[in-house]
């Protein structure tokens, strides 16, 4: 279960709809596994058949290229085990193809993917928006 928010650009109304879930609801791994793409797959069924897994994280997460600086909507998950390995999902830019990096900063310092511009704005009230422009 989650909400559904978007990214919208105040700019040029380029508008990206994405879901995260609310809070720290606990979700069955068989559960969310039909709806995760297939890289996230292969990590999570190595979960289960490895009891030693401490900590999982799994969700839509937004991630910043560090060379383009634009942001990213990602399928996140990151998974570690007892002996303090880490197994985590990568994403590249879709504009540069560098690594991209899990956002760490207000989303109105990166630049619009479309415009450029550092115009942009998070909010389920942005949801459908681009079907009225
Ligand atoms: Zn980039
Ligand atoms: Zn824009």
């Amino acid at each position: 279960m989650g909400i559904g928010t978007a990214i919208h650009c105040h700019t040029c109304g380029y508008t990206e709809e994405f879901h995260v879930r609310i809070g720290h609801m606990h979700t069955s791994l068989e559960e969310v596994m039909p709806r995760m793409p297939a890289k996230a797959k292969r990590i999570l069924t190595e979960v289960i058949n490895n009891q030693g897994c401490t900590e999982l994280e799994h969700d839509n997460n937004l991630f910043g290229c560090q060379r383009c600086n634009t942001l990213h909507i990602r399928f996140y998950v990151r998974v570690e085990y007892d002996n303090g390995d880490v197994v985590e999902t990568k994403h590249w830019c879709s504009k540069c193809k560098k690594r991209l990096v899990l956002s760490d900063r207000p989303i109105n310092l990166y630049n619009c993917k479309k415009c450029g511009s550092q115009t942009l704005e998070m909010g389920s009230h942005f949801l459908g928006l681009r079907y009225n422009v």
